[in-house]
């Protein structure tokens, strides 16, 4: 059997990124995945769906050496967001310029942050991918954890971290409950080519059906993310090409002409999840093992990262203090860290959601005077685009920015 200090079961963005932030430091990770990963590194351009990376995940890939493969991969700078509602005139802008920043983040397709994670991972001696492979057997109730792979291999370790995804097979396992909420609302994603230039802004109108969000990325083209009512996104998904370039064009109110050009869609159900505890004794769950979110303000997987680094931050420390890694009272310190700040992003982004899919004209108007006062109040506007940037909040070191970075 393989001794290591941590296994990670999921090898995605989150569960790489949970491997490099530990394996830096010299601990030993295992990570198990079931999907063989690729052989070369990840082009851009075909991946309907991009990620807004903020700041903050910005410089945790900086950190851990994986940002640079992003940016050969197509990172996208975006400079500029506006944000305003179908039912009437106000409207947020945010610049970076006003902000004293270079960028407000940037656009990157999953496989590229995936693929530069991967090369880093491989990369570290101290992480060892077990891929394509799942766990057939695990034993969490005594130290070390031990876990049976597919594959034959047998592992253990001081602490299993569960970064297997939504439908987490760990979580399950361990019969770690979840508050679920199911949205009726589908994400439906494409690559769409607008007559204007994008002006490197990502552009977001609020719809009585959802919000509609046109992503800037390169060679003129947007990544679209168009929240619908369920059977909506299906008509869509599936409607003729010039149908969906008039429906999507009148949805944005022409703010970028008309769409001339789109690549194949995908639509994606859409649910919130937390999980009830994200420790247990050996345990810990990270990103969308823990949480999932709505995808209007695009902080899914920033979550998971701020996790990732905290997780590794209070692994390291304990580690430092001779304490076990695995012990309940180290992991509910990851826990009361990281519960809190996730609880608050997911409500803020629900009352959105809630608050900006109803159709009361009294609503309406309480919305139009909160996006035209959020607008004129550089106070509260700046601290809405410290949150968006991922810059708000209680950060775990690997994410803070230093004062004399780009
Ligand atoms: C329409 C839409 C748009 C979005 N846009 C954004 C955005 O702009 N910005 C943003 O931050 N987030 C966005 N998100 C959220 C983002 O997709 C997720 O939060 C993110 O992918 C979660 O990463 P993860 O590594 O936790 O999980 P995943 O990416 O799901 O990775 C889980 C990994 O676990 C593996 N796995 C599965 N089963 C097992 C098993 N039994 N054992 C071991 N491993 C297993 C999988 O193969 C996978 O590699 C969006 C989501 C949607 C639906």
């Amino acid at each position: 059997m393989n001794h290591v200090d941590v296994i990670v079961t999921g090898g995605g963005s989150v569960g790489l990124t949970t491997a490099c932030a530990l394996g830096m430091q010299g601990i030993t990770v295992a990570v198990v995945e079931p999907r063989p990963l690729p052989d070369t590194p990840a082009t851009a351009g075909h991946n309907p769906r991009v990620f807004a990376i903020t700041r903050a995940s910005q410089q945790i890939f900086t950190a851990l050496g994986a940002w640079d493969g992003m940016l050969a991969g197509d990172a996208y700078p975006f400079r500029d967001m506006r944000v305003w509602d179908a039912g009437g005139d106000g409207e947020i802008h945010f610049d970076c310029a006003g902000l004293g920043e270079p960028y407000l983040g940037h656009m990157i397709e999953p496989q590229v942050i995936h693929s530069a994670l991967q090369q880093r991972a491989q990369s570290l001696e101290s992480v060892s991918l077990y891929c394509p492979a799942l766990v057939t057997e695990i034993d969490v109730t005594r130290e070390p954890v031990t876990v049976t792979l597919d594959d034959g291999n047998a592992l253990s370790a001081d602490l299993v971290v569960g970064a297997d995804g939504v439908h987490s097979a760990l979580r399950k396992r361990l019969q770690i409950g979840t508050r679920t909420h199911d949205y009726r609302q589908c994400g439906l994603v494409a690559r769409v080519l607008p007559e204007r230039d994008h002006q490197a802004t990502a552009w977001q109108r609020f719809l009585p059906g959802g919000p509609l969000a046109f992503l800037p990325t390169t060679g003129g083209w947007c990544s679209i993310v168009w929240t619908l009512p369920v059977e909506t996104a299906q008509q869509q998904l599936q409607a003729d090409r010039q149908d969906f370039h008039t429906a999507l064009g009148e949805a944005l109110e022409f703010r970028l002409g008309r769409i001339t050009d789109s690549g194949p869609r995908d639509i994606f159900p859409l649910q919130r999840l937390h999980a009830e505890r994200y420790v247990r004794e050996r345990v810990a769950l990270v990103g969308d093992a823990a949480h999932v979110i709505h995808p209007l303000a695009g902080q899914g997987i920033n979550l998971g990262l701020l996790d990732a680094a905290a997780l590794a931050e209070v692994v390291l420390a304990a580690r430092q203090r001779q304490q076990r890694i695995g012990s309940l009272p180290v992991l509910r310190r990851y826990e009361r860290w990281r519960r809190g700040e996730n609880q608050l992003m997911m409500a803020v982004m629900d009352g959105f959601n809630r608050l900006f899919s109803n159709t009361q004209p009294a609503l309406g108007r309480l919305r139009n005077l909160g996006l035209v006062l959020a607008e004129r109040v550089t106070p509260a506007k700046t601290l809405l685009a410290r949150h968006a940037m991922g810059l708000a909040g209680d950060l775990p070191a690997l994410a803070r920015i230093s004062p004399y970075s780009d």
